[in-house]
């Protein structure tokens, strides 16, 4: 099944703006002729296709700066000079820039943000779907709204999720999971006043027998009991657990099964290092499955919430090669979807958590190498200068950098060269020391595709993406 290119889209969005009182105002040739008969745009607004399927793709700590730096990346590993060049959702039609704060934090956590984009409401920073209202102390069950993937169920949608960190981590828990403390992964995790008010953690709300959860991959082996492992082999014959890609490639096409797949013992691994390490599927390979295996089950589509989930943890190391390479593993599961998926019936989205303190900076040339050293024109020929750049210590800098985290450049650091900044393990410099990289607090992007997709618009409060997906699917 081809996506289709969607001038429908198009079209159906220009016919509510011709309604919606811009008429006199010219809505001109082709448009004008639906704008004569507003019976009949009407009947057309009224039969607006439901997207039967969500995908959200979430890029954990995807910021604006890490999408540029990422496209050119990308076009730079094609042999282009790279800034011409466009990941695949940023051709997405429909576009937005989304406001990442939580309830009580100006620079959010991603349970927070992951609440708002799940279960459309703003919490409090390191809380997963509980209300910010909610007593500090108890479990954060009461009172819960529901969750996506309840949601996605009771309206007889398969529900998947997908992540490469750990799957108990705070995005791929809030599609499911209620938890006052994001770090309530394991039932280990679950100790003194939690453990007396008989909290439960994120990884047994996932395989418990109500569970709204069809197919889970990712990280997180050693979040999970093996007494959890039986408990979600026990909900019946389809209801399998592997561990290792080469297991995980075993399943395919054997159709409807709720895998529960781990694929190491924490976070997976960067993409960088995923085929030399060990024996895990790509992002794209887990996106391909989980598509063919929600949508073989029955007629009433699905949700998959797939998450790149380690950009975020390449950020806070400052190590902005994994990054980029993990936001083009993201790429790609994204053109996997498009590519099996129809723009008549699916609607994509691709937005970050939050952002990073990442920045691009500098005057390097056209198609400098993005993780290289800035060369800037030389101001008597006009020309490319062959040199790096100076700072005022005398020494080279890079395009990319970080207003915080822990690889600080002292006085008597040797200078940087070419090699030493584009090898794979390089940090790049920072400017306030602390031990981690921090999130940064401005706007995200949000693309979107499909039907509902044109409520994407202007700039949103982050919850109002909750509402994108639920209103695209019809449901109340
Ligand atoms: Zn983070």
């Amino acid at each position: 099944m081809q996506r289709l290119n969607s001038p429908f889209l198009r079209f159906g969005a220009l016919s509510i703006i011709c309604l919606g009182g811009l008429i006199a105002n010219g809505c001109t040739s082709g448009k004008a002729t639906h704008a004569a008969d507003p019976a009949s745009d009407t009947q057309k607004i009224a039969k607006k296709p439901l997207a039967k399927n969500v995908i959200l793709f979430v890029g954990d700590g995807m910021g604006v700066s890490t999408v540029t730096a990422a496209r050119i990346f990308d076009g730079q590993s094609q042999g282009k000079l790279g800034e011409e060049h466009s990941l695949a959702f940023e051709d997405f039609d429909n576009v937005a820039l989304i406001k990442t704060y939580n309830l009580n934090a100006q620079v959010p956590d991603s349970a927070g943000t992951a609440t708002a984009i799940m279960s459309g409401f703003k919490t409090n920073i390191g809380t997963v779907n509980v209300k910010a209202n909610t007593p500090f102390g108890g479990c954060g069950d009461i009172p819960a709204p529901p969750t996506l993937a309840e949601i996605a169920s009771d309206a007889d949608k398969s529900v998947g999720i997908i992540s490469t960190a750990r799957i108990t981590h705070a995005t791929p828990a809030a599609v499911f999971a209620h938890a006052m403390y994001r770090g309530w992964e394991a039932d280990r995790d679950i100790k003194g006043p939690a453990a007396e008010n008989g909290c439960v953690s994120i990884a047994a709300q996932l395989v418990d027998p109500t569970t709204p959860i069809d197919l889970a991959l990712g990280g997180g082996l050693n979040e999970f009991t093996d007494a959890q492992f039986t408990a979600w082999d026990n909900q019946g014959a389809e209801h399998v657990v592997v561990k290792t890609g080469t297991d995980f490639d075993a399943l395919a096409g054997d159709a409807g099964q709720n895998v529960l797949g781990l694929f190491g013992e924490s976070h997976m691994d960067y993409e960088a290092d995923r085929e030399s390490k060990g024996d895990q599927p790509s992002l794209a390979e887990m996106t391909a499955f989980a598509i063919d295996n929600l949508s073989s089950r029955d007629s009433d589509g699905f949700v998959l919430m797939v998450e790149a989930g380690r950009v975020d943890h390449a950020h806070h190391g400052t190590n902005a090669y994994r990054a980029l390479r993990d936001m083009q593993a993201l790429n790609e599961a994204v053109k996997t979807a498009l590519s099996k998926t129809s723009s008549e019936d699916t609607l994509i989205l691709v937005t970050a958590d939050h952002s990073h303190v990442f920045t691009m900076s500098g005057y390097p040339v056209r198609g400098n190498p993005i993780l290289g050293l800035v060369r800037s024109h030389d101001r008597s020929t006009g020309q490319p200068s062959p040199d790096p750049a100076l700072a005022d210590d005398k020494k080279p800098y890079t395009t990319l950098g970080y207003q915080n985290g822990g690889n600080v450049r002292l006085p008597d650091s040797p200078p940087l060269t070419d090699n030493v900044v584009q090898a794979p393990d390089f940090r790049q410099q920072v400017a306030v020391p602390l031990g981690s990289e921090t999130h940064a607090g401005e706007d995200v992007p949000l693309y979107g595709t499909g039907p509902g997709s044109e409520k994407i618009r202007g700039v949103m409060e982050q919850n109002e993406i909750h509402d994108v997906m639920i209103e695209a699917m019809g449901i109340k």
